[in-house]
């Protein structure tokens, strides 16, 4: 069970980190919140399903910032139990033009942060014996998809990260594991919706489009079902569910 545990979702003020520190939170674990935005309409959302959430606004393109983060959560929560690797950017354009700034950005905050956060959980999580780490890949970190250059390889260093991870703490009662959406309706996913629009779409045709070319079941996966498969991932019965890439995509990756 998370009750009682700390769970530091990172990029939880929108979308899929929302979705899962709600459930999260649900079920009794205390959440820290991070992400820019609708910070205190998140922590609204948070309070009236648990407690009140901590909150730290850490640049995840910053590992100064992300230290100050996880002090934070050292300091004012005794540390972090549950750690969900959640935050993340998108930039679509051919390789040849992608913006260099982009892919830099891209790896930062979507690769080097997950290094970052879980080498500085890790010690807590081996002393106080129980550790969940939970990386959110995409199935972009299993398949690739064109003019998404920085997103693909991101995605899948960070499930190769995860499978490295698994592997150094199998002896140990901390598991890591990804999970792998496919399309989920959030201000990421709108942003490319928008695109097809603005290229002349209606947009109901350009929704349905953008989930026929990759998404069998034609219907989005949704924060709060990302949110019951991560507090599967932190139960007991998960226990020896180690280094997996766990796809949750509408038939995606069954293609
Ligand atoms: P979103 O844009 O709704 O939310 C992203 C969150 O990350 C926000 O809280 C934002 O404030 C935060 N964030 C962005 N940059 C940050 C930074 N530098 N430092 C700290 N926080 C930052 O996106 P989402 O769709 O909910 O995506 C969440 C994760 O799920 C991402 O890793 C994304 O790659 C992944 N994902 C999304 C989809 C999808 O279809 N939406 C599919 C597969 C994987």
């Amino acid at each position: 069970s998370v009750q009682g545990k700390t769970a530091l979702v990172t990029g939880s003020t929108s979308g899929i980190g929302l979705g899962i520190a709600s459930v999260l939170a649900a079920a009794g674990a205390r959440v820290i919140l991070n992400g820019f935005g609708e910070v205190e309409q998140a922590q609204a959302q948070v309070a009236r399903l648990g407690s009140a959430p901590g909150y730290h606004g850490a640049d995840l393109g910053d590992a100064a910032q992300i230290a100050d983060m996880m002090r934070y959560a050292e300091r004012e929560f005794g540390g972090v139990d549950i750690l969900v690797n959640n935050a993340g950017i998108q930039h679509v354009a051919p390789l040849d033009q992608f913006p260099v700034e982009k892919w830099n950005a891209i790896l930062a905050i979507n690769l080097s942060a997950v290094f970052h956060t879980c080498r500085l959980a890790l010690p807590g999580m081996r002393e106080r014996h129980w550790g969940r780490i939970i990386n959110v890949a995409s199935v972009h970190g299993l398949v690739a998809s064109k003019d998404k250059s920085a997103y693909v390889a991101a995605k899948h260093g960070v499930v190769g990260l995860t499978k490295t991870l698994a592997l150094e703490t199998a002896r140990t009662p901390v598991t890591c594991n990804a999970i792998c959406p496919g399309w989920v309706l959030t201000p990421l996913v709108q942003q490319q919706i928008d695109k097809r629009i603005a290229a002349g779409t209606e947009p109901q045709r350009a929704r349905d489009e953008l989930l026929a070319e990759k998404q069998p079941s034609q219907e989005f996966v949704t924060p709060e079902q990302l949110g019951e498969l991560a507090l599967f991932l932190c139960s007991d019965a998960a226990v020896q569910v180690r280094g997996a890439a766990w796809n949750m995509d509408g038939g995606w990756l069954a293609q």
